[in-house]
């Protein structure tokens, strides 16, 4: 069971590693991506409708022990489909 875990775990690793690229070892070469707005604001998916809104315009909710951006309170609501 432990040995599950730790393959688990060990796989997550990985997969940031390659997901997440580079991060970690200097930050000289930083020609990241720009977000598509220039509005000094990271731009999030909303999980209902999947529109891109700033994150500071987004509507956050806790779920699950996540966080989940919504475009608006509309979205927000209509998304929620299983009862507390
Ligand atoms: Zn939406």
């Amino acid at each position: 069971m432990i040995r599950l875990l730790i393959l688990g775990v060990l796989g997550y690793l990985i997969y940031q590693l390659f997901a997440g690229g580079k991060s970690a070892g200097g930050g000289k070469k930083s020609t990241a991506r720009r977000p598509p707005a220039d509005s000094g604001g990271r731009m999030v998916k909303c999980a209902s409708c999947g529109l891109y809104v700033p994150e500071n315009e987004a509507v956050l909710k806790r779920q699950g022990g996540g966080q989940v951006f919504y475009c608006s309170e509309k979205c927000a609501a209509g998304a929620k489909k299983k009862p507390d």
